[in-house]
């Protein structure tokens, strides 16, 4: 959940979330459509599907129990190396190296690494030094330890004068570690989608890509010759801008389509919707004069 989102944001999910899920059994009897629909606002929906396929994994293949050693860890859906190593060596002290954001500083400047980090030689260069400053003992404690050190005095602005381990280091220009690849230019495109209601009921689409399993409104294949603009609003998506355009829409009633379904606006609060969709449904029916006529 901590993944690109905030911890005083994560805090109610996290409550909410093992209220409703508490251990392996309840998640893995819980459906889908549950399981997006306590995760929608945090985004990245696969790593709920994952959440769920490895609570699956574990009662079909482990006997309910989470495997111990990393290999096993690391075969569950969705778990890669660092998260394997992560559980590995905080809840079971397993001497194995970890390498996250703040393990990247504080290495790429202990070890003056001028390759960049987010490139298969720089990630290698780091996992196997990380790995040869692994203790015998305590491998937990140490790889906590470089978290802290690179969170509270090898930060973005190091605290070189107060760190403990100022005399190994051997960069001389820490404000420009860790190095890293250019990124690549932000592009930008436009989505048009539809809002129907009709009776007291909206008209959704489930979507089959980017939200799989969660519900949209239904998308347009371009700008519609007719209709209303009713909402447009931007987000961004990885390396995307999107600008999302809703429109009214009156969709043909004799055709049914295998993906879209009318939901009573009572029930939008309860189905699985990504963030800007739902902020488009709220933004349109707050300015609907009687959405419910
Ligand atoms: S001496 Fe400075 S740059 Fe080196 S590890 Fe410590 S805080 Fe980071």
């Amino acid at each position: 959940m901590l993944q690109q989102t905030q911890v005083a944001t994560v805090i109610s999910y996290y409550n909410e979330w093992l209220g409703r899920f508490p251990d392996f059994p309840a998640l893995a009897a819980a459906s889908e459509n549950d399981v997006l629909h306590a995760w929608q606002g945090l985004g990245y929906y696969a790593r709920a599907r994952n959440l769920r396929a490895t609570a699956i994994a574990i009662m079909e293949k482990h006997g309910g129990t989470f495997p111990r050693n990393p290999e096993s860890i690391r075969d569950l859906p969705g778990i890669g190396r660092y998260t394997a190593n992560a559980v590995a060596t905080f809840a079971f002290d397993q001497p194995v190296p970890i390498v996250e954001a703040n393990i990247t500083r504080v290495l790429s400047r202990l070890l003056d690494v001028q390759t960049p980090v987010d490139t298969n030689a720089g990630r290698q260069r780091l996992w196997s030094s990380a790995a040869q400053l692994l203790p015998r003992q305590g491998a937990g404690r140490h790889n906590s330890a470089l978290m802290e050190l690179g969170a509270l005095v090898c930060g973005v602005r190091p605290n070189c004068q107060s760190c403990p381990v100022k005399t190994f280091c051997r960069t001389t220009k820490p404000t420009l570690l860790p190095r890293k690849k250019a990124r690549p230019t932000l592009k930008v495109r436009t989505e048009h989608h539809g809002f129907a209601l009709r009776r007291r009921r909206v008209l959704l689409e489930q979507s089959e890509d980017r939200w799989r399993g969660m519900w949209i409104l239904p998308r347009l294949a371009g700008r519609p010759a007719t209709g209303q603009r009713l909402h447009r609003s931007q987000f961004p998506f990885t390396h995307h801008r999107i600008t999302l355009v809703v429109y009214s829409h009156q969709p043909p009633s004799e055709k049914k389509h295998s993906v879209q379904r009318w939901f009573p606006i009572r029930e939008l609060e309860s189905i699985p919707l990504p963030s800007p969709h739902r902020r488009a449904l709220d933004d349109i029916l707050s300015s609907t004069p009687d959405p419910v006529s």
